[in-house]
């Protein structure tokens, strides 16, 4: 069983008189420099220059300065800029000032685990990632939870990286919900392929393939998006609430019945096999490769990816039919 530590295990103290950098007010930075404000860190935001969150920043009432200021002055400094930027970040603003003794941490283990970015020796490295994203790390905070977080320490200099990584978690309200232990690995081995067989990639294409087959037998797309699209929400909602008995226990038995006997069909082992060739390419290298070569050169085949994608007919046919929902935003725009 993994270990989980919770806010008893974790000790603000360890942060004290370390002022802690969070560079990118983002989805995670906001929530994260918030959070750590009010359970009483000392927090300072880094920006590059001529960023539009440097006022948001100052409004919050907190100190906000250049990446290169804010990572000299900082004892712990939070990397949470997008990561296919962080290595370009890191080698030009941050590592110059990273002086032993200090920590450097991540809410992603991919620059670390793929070589992007090597940290000195002498500092301690570590990872708390919330699993959620940052809206809902500051809203559950504000409301007194916290939204659950992984911990892993990858270079332990100090012989305290676990009890720093964890303060920090408590700071952000994650030792409230449970801290769970895993390591910079597993971490970025099983988000890329969570995202990539499902959560993204495994998802969207299931959601294409239905609806193709409905248009293609005649059906109209907007029947078929309602079907193949706009039920998953609830559908998702159940299973996240109770599990697949609970969905199962809110469905009809006609729909319970397909569900056990046409679903493996379309699922089958041959898809298995290919999550597993997946999984195999994440855990070589080759994906990563690939990706950090992408934008290497410019993004050429993602950013044409994106416009075929945009224009997929679920998606022109989609914008309609939000449209007759004024509750969602397409609703409101229309
Ligand atoms: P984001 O895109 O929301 O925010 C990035 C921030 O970095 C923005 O404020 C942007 O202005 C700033 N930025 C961009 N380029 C910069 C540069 N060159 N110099 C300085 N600042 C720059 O990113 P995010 O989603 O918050 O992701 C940050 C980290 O958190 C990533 O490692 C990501 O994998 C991780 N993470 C994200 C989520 C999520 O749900 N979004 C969840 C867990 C972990
Ligand atoms: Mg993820």
């Amino acid at each position: 069983m993994a270990k989980i530590y919770y806010d008893n295990d974790a000790d603000l103290a360890h942060l004290k008189g370390r002022r802690v950098g969070v560079i990118g007010f983002g989805s995670q930075g906001h929530a994260h420099a918030l959070n750590l404000h009010d359970s009483g860190v000392e927090v300072a935001v880094g920006l590059y220059p001529g960023s539009s969150s440097w006022k948001k920043v100052e409004a919050a009432g907190l100190r906000v300065g250049t990446v290169d200021d804010v990572a000299r002055d900082s004892e712990i400094i939070m990397m949470l800029v997008p990561d296919q930027v962080q290595k370009r970040v890191y080698e030009e603003h941050v590592a110059p000032h990273l002086d032993g003794g200090k920590t450097l941490m991540f809410a992603h283990g991919f620059n670390i685990h793929f070589g992007q970015i090597e940290p000195p020796e002498g500092v301690d490295v570590s990872m708390i990632a919330p699993k959620g994203p940052g809206h809902l790390v500051r809203r559950v905070y504000q409301q007194g939870g916290g939204v659950p977080a992984l911990v892993a320490i990858h270079q332990d200099a100090s012989e305290s990286a676990l009890q720093t990584a964890l303060a920090y978690g408590k700071g952000i309200g994650s030792g409230r919900a449970g801290i769970l232990e895993t390591t910079f690995l597993e971490e970025t081995e099983t988000d890329l392929f969570g995202e990539q067989t499902i959560l993204c990639g495994g998802i969207t294409a299931l959601i294409k393939a239905a609806f193709e087959t409905l248009v293609e037998a005649g059906y109209q797309p907007e029947s078929a998006y309602f079907e193949t699209f706009h039920e998953l929400k609830l559908i998702v909602d159940l299973l996240y609430e109770g599990g697949m008995e609970y969905m199962r226990y809110s469905i009809s038995d006609t729909a319970e019945y397909g569900d056990y006997t046409r679903g493996p069909r379309v699922i089958d082992a041959s898809v298995k096999a290919r999550m597993q060739e997946i999984l195999r390419e994440i855990q070589d290298g080759r994906f990563a490769r690939e990706w950090i070569n992408e934008n290497a050169v410019g993004r050429p085949h993602f950013s044409a990816l994106r416009r075929i994608n945009a224009e997929h007919p679920v998606e022109v046919i989609g914008k309609e039919v939000r449209g007759m929902m004024a509750w969602l935003n397409d609703g409101k725009r229309a």
